[in-house]
């Protein structure tokens, strides 16, 4: 069986979860076994509803008083003792901060390996070889796991939620939740969020990202007036950050978010290897560089070789004039 756990964020299942769940279906097919979606902890109910509609062999329902509100220990307990009674082969979570917290702790509890921020599979006929970013994005290297069961999560985007097949649960199955006040021993502080106004660039379908090629911080508001027109989400890369000219939570990249909008809209932002990783997942790349051997224009689906500060203006006023 391959087991993808859903997690809630504030009433719906986390675009993260619903990437595992691609990854689920493509593990069941390829691997030729049978899929099981898990909900279980906050909102379980409308995680429940929502994930009826994924074709999967089995919904499974765990849900307690204990777990209403996330813990670590709580939801450590539940997973492992679903993982213990079903004996996944594979058990796939997205890689979000909640993840991070709990799932090392199933790994300790089962004595089970654990395969974190996967960022892409080679099914390799049967055997999955795993790939995942190392000396900060530098290299990327190949692990392949010889236990009979493996814990793994994915960075956003390893998987595409556009690859979901619907259709629907075979069976629904109430797993039997053995919990005691004792089994929680740790309280969990609110959801983390990226920032304290909210700001949640992971989830954002439209982003314009601002580069130093916009040159100082009274030239931000080009990018600014283009978002406005759009309705995008402004971020930016590390420079802008570190000289000041927007938050930290706005930065993309290796040591920011990583972002998986339907809409990518660079401008003046070069490409190194450290903003790639956050921004690769993108549905499609719009980028604005007066370098055209510019390293973004590898990734970009639409390049635009030229100046920003002549273009973007030009183009904000059309946008403008159109609605
Ligand atoms: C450990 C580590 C972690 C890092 N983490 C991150 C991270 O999370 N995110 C991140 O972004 N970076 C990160 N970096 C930095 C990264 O290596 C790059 O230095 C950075 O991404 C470059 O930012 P940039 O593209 O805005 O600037 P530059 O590399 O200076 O590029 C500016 C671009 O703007 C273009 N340009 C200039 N003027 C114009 C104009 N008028 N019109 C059009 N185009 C113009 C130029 O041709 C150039 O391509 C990290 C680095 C390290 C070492």
């Amino acid at each position: 069986m391959i087991l993808v756990v859903l997690e809630n964020q504030r009433g719906k299942i986390h675009p993260f979860s619903i990437e595992a769940v691609a990854a689920g279906q493509k593990f069941a097919n390829e691997l030729g076994l049978e899929l099981s979606i898990l909900c279980m902890g906050e909102n379980v109910d409308e995680l429940k509803d929502q994930a009826s509609n994924f074709k999967t062999n089995n919904l499974i329902i765990a849900k307690h008083d204990l777990i209403t509100m996330y813990s670590a220990d709580g939801y450590s307990k539940v997973l492992s003792d679903v993982i213990r009674e079903h004996k996944p082969k594979f058990t796939l979570l997205g890689h979000s901060y909640m993840v991070r917290d709990f799932l090392p702790r199933v790994s300790g509890k089962l004595n089970m390996p654990f395969v974190s921020d996967i960022i892409s599979v080679d099914f390799n006929n049967g055997n999955p070889l795993f790939s995942k970013q190392v000396f900060n994005a530098k290299l990327a290297t190949n692990i392949q796991t010889s236990a009979d069961n493996s814990l793994l999560s994915f960075q956003s985007a390893a998987f595409s939620s556009d690859d979901i097949e619907m259709g629907g649960a075979d069976s629904t199955i109430d797993f039997n939740v053995e919990l005691n006040e004792v089994d929680i021993k740790s309280t969990s502080e609110p959801e983390f969020q990226e920032s304290s106004s909210g700001v949640d660039l992971s989830t954002a379908e439209l982003i314009v990202s601002v580069g130093r090629g916009i040159e100082s911080e009274d030239n931000l508001p080009i990018a600014e007036s283009l978002a406005k027109s759009l309705g995008a989400e402004i971020a930016s890369s590390r420079p802008v950050v570190d000289m000041g000219w927007l938050p930290p939570y706005r930065q993309v990249g290796s040591s920011g978010q990583v972002v998986s909008p339907k809409l990518y809209f660079s401008v003046g932002v070069s490409g190194a290897i450290q903003h790639v990783v956050g921004m690769k997942g993108s549905k499609n790349v719009i980028a604005i560089n007066k370098d055209e051997d510019a390293p973004i224009f590898e990734i970009a689906d639409y390049a635009v070789i030229g100046d920003l500060m002549e273009i973007v203006p030009k183009l904000t006023e059309a946008l403008n004039s159109s609605s």
